[in-house]
Parts: structure tokens; sequence; C-alpha cells
């Protein structure tokens, strides 16, 4: 009997149980034996694995979170670690397994193929920080979140005609912010990736105030410094009262947009159709509207660059 397992590592994005499901119902299509690995490779050292059936994956498309669960592994970092994963995996004999992470968990994936493991990565984390691929799964629910945040401080803002600084997530990797300052009219997005002078946000603001702007809404990507500093700074240059809103796990959070989950069942079904073909160490993507896959070793190696073109139109479109 075929057998593969699935497993969900680093930290959660919404659409990671809508792409277990899809892996599990599609293995199941093609008589594979399914198992669940819980809590990422520290559950693999710890074997804590279950059977999975169909059914033991209904009612969990529209759920945030992963019903396996999550970890951060150090154990697995080393060479000892994985070796051990690996033989833990021949005694369950399962020959092949789906890992749904971010770039560490995809490093992991990479170590286990190496070890002969047949291994297909899929990429689950909010951030998008992976170069490779337009969307990882999580990222269009994490903005979606955000938007609707900034709706609501924009309230606020405009009533007391304040400036917002809205911290947002992403670790080194803007894209959170100037994708959701974009679809929420932030006036000014701060990322990593593009340097950014104080004084001239300062002064956009005095300015954007004296033409009859009523909110000012400044999207911070977490990667771009210390936000408590920022935000007093900015209030001493500008002079205008601004406060700090820092969303923080809300965006980790929440049932996957529809966005999300077409790309997390379109790309669970994907794993198993490589894994039928015979393929291994692959991760896959979505470029335009078509599901891509490439090696792991390749993928992680993209670095992630931020659309300038995106970038400049939130600029041109808050002024
Ligand atoms: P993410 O997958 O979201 O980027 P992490 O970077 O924390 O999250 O990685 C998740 C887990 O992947 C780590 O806790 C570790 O178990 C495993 N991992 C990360 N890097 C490696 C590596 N170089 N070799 C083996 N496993 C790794």
């Amino acid at each position: 009997m075929k057998t593969v397992a699935v497993l969900t590592s680093g930290g959660d994005a919404p659409g990671m149980n809508a792409a277990i499901r899809s892996v599990v119902r599609y293995a199941r299509y093609f008589n594979y034996e399914v198992f669940g690995i819980k809590n990422g490779y520290s559950g693999l050292l710890d074997r804590d694995m279950i059977k999975l059936h169909s059914r033991d994956v209904s009612e969990k498309l529209d759920k945030g979170g992963t019903f396996l669960k999550t970890a951060r592994c150090k154990e697995f970092m080393t060479s000892e670690g994985v070796e051990k994963g690996a033989i833990i995996l021949n005694d369950a004999q399962i020959d092949s397994l789906v890992v749904i992470g971010g770039d560490g968990s995809f490093r992991g994936a990479k170590a286990l193929h190496d070890r002969g493991i047949k291994t297909i990565a899929i990429p689950g984390t909010i951030d998008n920080d992976l170069g490779y691929t337009d969307y990882t799964i999580g990222f269009d629910t994490a903005i979606t979140t955000v938007m609707e945040a900034v709706s609501k401080l924009r309230d606020t803002s405009s009533s007391h005609s304040r400036v917002f600084v809205v911290q947002v997530m992403g670790r080194n990797c803007g894209d959170i912010a100037l994708h959701a300052g974009v679809i929420s009219g932030a006036e000014e997005v701060i990322i990593p990736e593009v340097d950014f002078d104080i004084d001239e946000i300062a002064a956009n603001i005095k300015k954007g105030m004296a033409r009859g702007k009523s909110h000012y809404i400044i999207l911070m990507a977490e990667g771009s410094g210390n936000p408590f500093k920022f935000t007093k700074k900015l209030e001493e240059k500008s002079g205008i009262h601004t406060r700090l809103s820092v969303i923080g796990y809300l965006q980790r959070g929440g049932s996957p947009t529809s966005f999300d989950r077409m790309i997390a069942t379109r790309m669970g079904a994907r794993a198993i159709e490589l894994l039928e073909e015979g393929e291994s160490g692959i991760a896959l993507g979505i470029k335009g509207n078509e599901i891509i896959n490439m090696d792991i070793e390749n993928a992680i190696k993209y670095r992630d660059k931020v659309d300038m073109e995106i970038y400049n139109l939130a600029g041109v479109l808050a002024r």
C-alpha cells in the first residue's frame, strides 16, 4: 500500500487546514494510506502521528490555524535530528511526506528528501516571503484582516484628525504592509525593502492635513524598526496627535479567504499528483493562475523582491 504523511510546521497560517484536507482526500482517492503528523517536525521525532481518513478532514476547510497543530523544533535542525526523523518514517513504512510551512520548514523538507524520503513542500505562511511564488497560503487572509482593521481605525483617525501608525506582521518582508496598504488606501507604507525618511513623512502629514485630509494611516511592516519609537518621534516632528496600533496575532487567525482556500486546495492535490509521478524534493507555488513547481533547493534561494509597481502606485494614490 502507498503511504503518505502530512505535517504543518513553523508559524500557522489560514488555509493550512484547507491544504491538509485536499492532501488527505486526494491521496485517499489514489488509494494511499494517509497519516497526519502532529506538531510539525517535533511530533515526527515524538512519533506523534494519526491515521487520517476522508471523514477526519470534514468541516476543516473553513477553519483557521491547523488542526494537526504546528511547532518549531530545534532538534530537527541538526543532522542527527533529521536522520532520526527519516528512520521513524521508514519504521512506520511511510515513504512520502507533504510539508506545509515557510522557508524554515522547506529546509527541513529538503533535508528529509536528501535522506530518501519523497517530500513535497507547500508554502503556508502569512508573510508571503518566498520569492519563487507569487503568493503563499494565508497571505490573502492576513491582508484582508489588516484591511478590515484599517477601515475601523480610519473612523477614529477621521473623527479626531489623528494620525495612526499601524504595525503589521511580515518579519523581514514588506508584502503584508504593501498589499494591505494599497487595498485599504493607507497614506504611507513603510517596508524594510525601501528606506524611509521620517522628516519627509512628517512633512507629508502636514501637507495632507492642509489639503483637507481628515485622516492619515501609516502601515509599518514589523521589519522596519521599533514602531513605538517611530510613532513618538513622528508626533514630535509633525506636531499632530499620532497613535500606534499593533494588530499582532489577529493577522495569523481567521477563516481563510476564497483565494487562500483555492490555492491551498489546488496545491494539496498537486502534491499528491507529483508523488504519483515519482517526484520528490519539490516546492509548489503559484505564478499567475498556474500552480508551479520547482526544486526546493532552488525555491529557497529566490530572494523575495518588492513589487515596485505596486509600491509606486500606493504612493501616488495616497496623495
Ligand atoms: P517557517 O517554516 O514558518 O519559516 P521556521 O523557520 O521556524 O518557520 O522553521 C520551522 C521548523 O523547520 C524549525 O523549527 C525546524 O524544525 C525546521 N527547520 C528550519 N530550518 C531547518 C534546517 N536548516 N534543517 C532542518 N530543519 C529545519
